[in-house]
């Protein structure tokens, strides 16, 4: 091992220093079943459909059997929440079992949900079926849309009840427990660095530092002051283009703290997160986020610099200077607005650049916000519009307002006009319609996990049918092709589901 571990093995909660994880043993489970493997990780970790019918996988993860050689273990982290210092919080449900290299791509593999570790706190080290099933189905559907993201091989019920203070009738409920089993190169996140940096315990911070560029960022190359900037920066680009493609499908994370914020760029934590339905800056899926609204989807891009800002003072003392760290926040604003500009223009369809873009944007962004209008099926049916007829525009995209605009003149109108805009703009292409559609269906997926649809497959599976996960795993699979057989999960919310989001916990 490169990174200092904690020399105390015995599982109980405190606090740990000049460490960077604590060797524990996963929580054996009652009566494991395995619910869902994903083909696609099974394959990147080099095991086969035949590996899944043996007792052995579904005991290594499930956490019944530590496989020989490995040593598993909970890491050391801290993390701003809400805004404010934490204090060390750490790996309280998630043990990592491994890390592998296959096809010279190293992946860590972490069981959440697999007991307690020295960083639970007060809680008890699970996580339940509800929990498991969003985390499952979402990491892997990010993946498929072309966003960063951790991934998920397996999940699996473990056959334990698990107490959750969701009250029916004012009884404390059991629900199933369920274990995830999560892969990515790293869980590496803002949190492990700052943990340290608080601590000053510069000796570990650059033992860290020097491992994950090491392992994560070669191209850095040896460690200097100039390299961790470099690494810096690198950190911030991957951000970057991380959070510009939640934007790009509407995916709102709803606990972006720095704890929760991925050094290598992934989605990471799959909580509370939410899908955009009516296009709207001001909504988070949190519900204990509801007043202040921190992680709303319009705040994201600002709330990702805002953790740079915290990773920024956590290098500081192995570059000890400021000017280099704070050309690359600034950059990240510049570069933002341009990234984020060619992301909608794409959205839309255009292919050059003209200077009334950001206008047109802006005004089709406004436009979204008169009334509920659900993102996905206004950009995916915006394909269908002929630059010849603006006048059709209302109609192919009416499908994805929640009430009609027909009694609403002004609404009507500031269609109207967008459309007319919007056709002068597509003109200047040289594309044709057709030619148009076919790169705009590549961006804007037909099919994303809507919040009522991780809620369908939950209500199944607490029922004891597992076949939802399946159906909408393999529907999320292909998010931009047609599927014209799946039709159904692309309308709007029904009613019955509206402000319906899973919880975390
Ligand atoms: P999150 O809000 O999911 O990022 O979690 C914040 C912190 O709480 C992390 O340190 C988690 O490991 C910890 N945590 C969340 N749920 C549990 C649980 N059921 N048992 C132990 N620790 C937990
Ligand atoms: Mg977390
Ligand atoms: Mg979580």
């Amino acid at each position: 091992k490169q990174l200092p571990a904690d020399p105390i093995t015995e599982n109980y909660v405190r606090q740990v220093e000049h460490a960077c994880f604590s060797f524990v043993t996963p929580q054996k489970t009652a009566n494991p079943q395995m619910l869902h493997v994903s083909p696609e990780m099974l394959q990147n970790l080099g095991l086969s459909e035949i590996d899944v019918q043996s007792d052995e996988f579904k005991n290594v993860f499930t956490g019944n059997k530590v496989l020989d050689n490995t040593q598993p273990y909970a890491m050391c982290y801290g993390g701003h929440q809400f805004g404010n210092w934490a204090g060390q919080l750490g790996d309280g449900r998630a043990i990592n079992l491994a890390e592998i290299v296959h096809n010279n791509q190293r992946w860590a593999i972490q069981l959440k949900g697999a007991g307690k570790t020295p960083y639970s706190r007060t809680a008890d080290g699970l996580a339940v079926l509800r929990s498991s099933i969003r985390e499952y189905l979402c990491s892997e559907a990010m993946f498929h849309l072309g966003v960063p993201t951790t991934r998920a091989l397996s999940l699996a019920l473990s056959g334990d009840e698990v107490l959750r203070d969701v009250l029916y009738n004012g009884n404390p409920a059991y629900e199933k427990g369920a274990i995830v089993s999560r892969i990515a190169p790293s869980f590496l996140r803002f949190g492990n660095y700052q943990l340290l940096a608080v601590r000053n315990d510069i000796t570990t911070l650059k033992t860290l530092v020097d491992y994950t560029i090491t392992h994560f960022y070669p191209e850095l190359g040896a460690p200097s002051k100039e390299s961790y900037l470099q690494f810096f920066s690198k950190v911030a680009q991957n951000s970057l283009e991380m959070v510009i493609h939640w934007q790009r499908v509407g995916f709102v994370h709803g606990v972006m703290n720095t704890d929760n914020m991925s050094i290598l760029g992934l989605t990471i934590d799959y909580g509370p997160y939410g899908w955009l339905e009516g296009y709207d800056y001001g909504w988070t899926p949190n519900t204990t986020d509801s007043q202040h609204k921190r992680y709303r989807y319009g705040n994201q891009p600002n709330i990702v610099l805002w953790n740079l800002y915290q990773l920024a003072n956590a290098l500081y003392p192995l570059i000890e200077e400021t000017e280099g760290l704070e050309a690359v926040l600034t950059d990240f604003g510049t570069a933002f607005e341009s990234k984020y500009l060619n992301m909608m223009r794409a959205k839309i369809g255009l292919s050059t650049e003209n200077e009334n873009d950001q206008n047109l944007i802006q005004e089709l962004e406004n436009n979204l916000h008169l009334t509920e209008t659900d993102m996905t099926i206004f950009f995916r049916n915006l394909s269908r519009f002929q630059k010849e007829n603006p006048e059709q525009g209302i109609s192919i995209i009416q499908d994805a307002f929640y009430t009609s605009i027909e009694d609403f003149p002004k609404i009507t109108e500031a269609w109207t006009k967008w459309f007319e805009k919007y056709s002068l703009r597509l003109q200047l292409e040289k594309e044709s319609n057709t030619e148009r559609a076919e790169k705009m269906n590549t961006i804007n997926p037909k099919y994303v996990l809507r919040n009522y649809m991780a809620q369908l497959a939950i209500d199944a599976a607490d029922k004891g049918d597992y076949s939802m996960i399946d159906e909408l795993f393999n529907l999320l699979k292909n998010p931009y092709s047609e599927q014209e057989d799946q039709q159904k999960w692309f309308a709007k919310r029904p009613d019955w589901a509206r402000n319906k989001v899973g919880c975390s916990m």
